[in-house]
């Protein structure tokens, strides 16, 4: 099966080399072809260039992509899509003056998803998951992590990581899945947080490792949640079982959590709507991706993460949505794109780079995916009729996405 996409109007991150992370100053640098084609063989890029430069238009599909924008699909690196029910109710709440810390100490919160997640079958999560991961795709999402930790009991987090599994063996993308092993502490261990860290260590980790569930090992590190002590037992317990560390961090409180993640070789570290120099100093030189989730601050009226402060050291940034019913029930990475320019001072060029490659990167795949480059994988969006691709983020809430190809197939749910 080869596709052939012709007249594309603006060919966006093109990359000669198989460029897997840009930091800093290079970010601001997103390579684009005017008028050209992009020929997909399989699931695989295999060709693209000037119009000019195609001999002639033969394969199994041509598409006319005239007054269209193609670019690589958004990778989306930070989710907890698999939830059941939604938390309107809280929305209300908060609107009416309740904060989101009044509202987890009034067993509000994560505790309130992990009870519908408790009283939610296997089955049933996961359609009301796959519902809206279609969505997403059809947004141009096109590679996505998924964590669990509203489960809090090993069952339930079973439950979440299975239909995770379940979801990654019946959709056309790449799914990873992370154990987000200490979301919140459970009612019954409310006096005896280190009782409940313990059994995460000795029992849930060993489980949930040997029955290959998941990639990534998470820990929600913040005040009143999971303190420094325990994120880096956890996080020791996670790789010495074989998964990686990406953790939640920064968000309400400065702890010193960068510095452990960093310390546990993490790949990422996501939130960071407060960052001091200490942190920064951290990672500089490390192999750790900072994740800001600007979803997430809008929904909450937080803080942003300070886009311009880690970029102009120097650091890479990717961008996620955070998808939850609590704290960002949104998973359109066009919103987020949008949501990074306008309120976190990024270009258009460094939010696109944020949202594909450096989001490819903190999930450990970027020499596949986040780059229209030979040999990588056909993950491409088109858009409908726009004028050039800073249209996206500028024409924020509008649905500019007209066609989604994964892995070189054109996705029409
Ligand atoms: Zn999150």
């Amino acid at each position: 099966m080869t596709v052939l996409i012709i007249n594309i109007k603006q060919l966006v991150q093109v990359r000669q080399n198989n460029v897997t992370v840009v930091k800093g100053k290079e970010m601001a640098d997103l390579p684009v072809l005017e008028n050209a084609y992009l020929m997909i063989e399989h699931d695989t890029i295999v060709e693209f260039g000037p119009m000019s430069e195609l001999d002639e238009i033969e394969a199994d599909e041509i598409i006319d992509a005239k007054d269209r924008i193609v670019l690589p699909t958004w990778c989306d690196s930070h989710t907890h899509v698999v939830y059941a029910g939604n938390r309107v109710g809280e929305f209300e709440d908060r609107i009416n003056g309740l904060s989101y810390e009044e509202i987890a100490t009034r067993g509000g919160g994560i505790l309130n998803s992990a009870k519908l997640l408790a009283e939610t079958s296997e089955q049933e999560l996961y359609e009301q998951s796959i519902k809206r991961i279609h969505k997403l795709i059809r947004l141009g999402t096109g590679l996505l992590e998924i964590k669990s930790g509203y489960g809090l009991s090993l069952d339930a987090e079973l439950k979440m990581l299975r239909v995770i599994r379940k979801i990654k063996k019946e959709l056309p993308i790449t799914v990873k899945a992370t154990y987000l092993a200490a979301h919140a502490v459970p009612k019954e261990y409310k006096d005896n947080k280190s009782a409940y860290v313990d059994l995460v260590v000795n029992e849930f980790i060993p489980t949930i490792a040997k029955e290959k569930l998941a990639d990534y090992i998470d820990v929600f590190c913040e005040k009143g949640y999971f303190d420094v002590e325990d994120t880096e037992k956890i996080l020791k317990a996670g790789v010495d079982h074989g998964l990686v560390p990406k953790i939640h961090v920064n968000q309400f409180n400065i702890i010193g959590g960068v510095e452990a993640a960093v310390q546990h070789n993490a790949l990422s570290v996501d939130h960071l709507e407060l960052l001091d120099d200490n942190d920064l100093e951290h990672l500089k030189g490390s192999r750790t991706m900072p994740v800001a989730l600007p979803g997430c601050s809008f929904f909450l009226s937080i803080p942003y993460t300070p886009a311009r402060k880690i970029i102009d050291i120097g650091l890479p940034l990717a961008l996620a949505t955070d998808y939850n019913p609590g704290s960002a029930p949104s998973g359109n990475m066009n919103f987020v794109v949008s949501a990074a320019c306008i309120k976190m001072n990024m270009t258009p060029a460094e939010a696109i780079n944020a949202a594909t490659i450096n989001g490819a990167y903190a999930l450990g795949v970027s020499n596949q995916y986040g780059s229209i480059c030979r040999g990588k994988k056909a993950n491409v969006m088109i858009t409908k009729e726009i004028p050039d691709y800073r249209y996206l983020p500028y024409s924020f809430g509008e649905d500019c996405i007209d066609k989604v190809l994964v892995h070189g197939m054109i996705w029409d749910l």
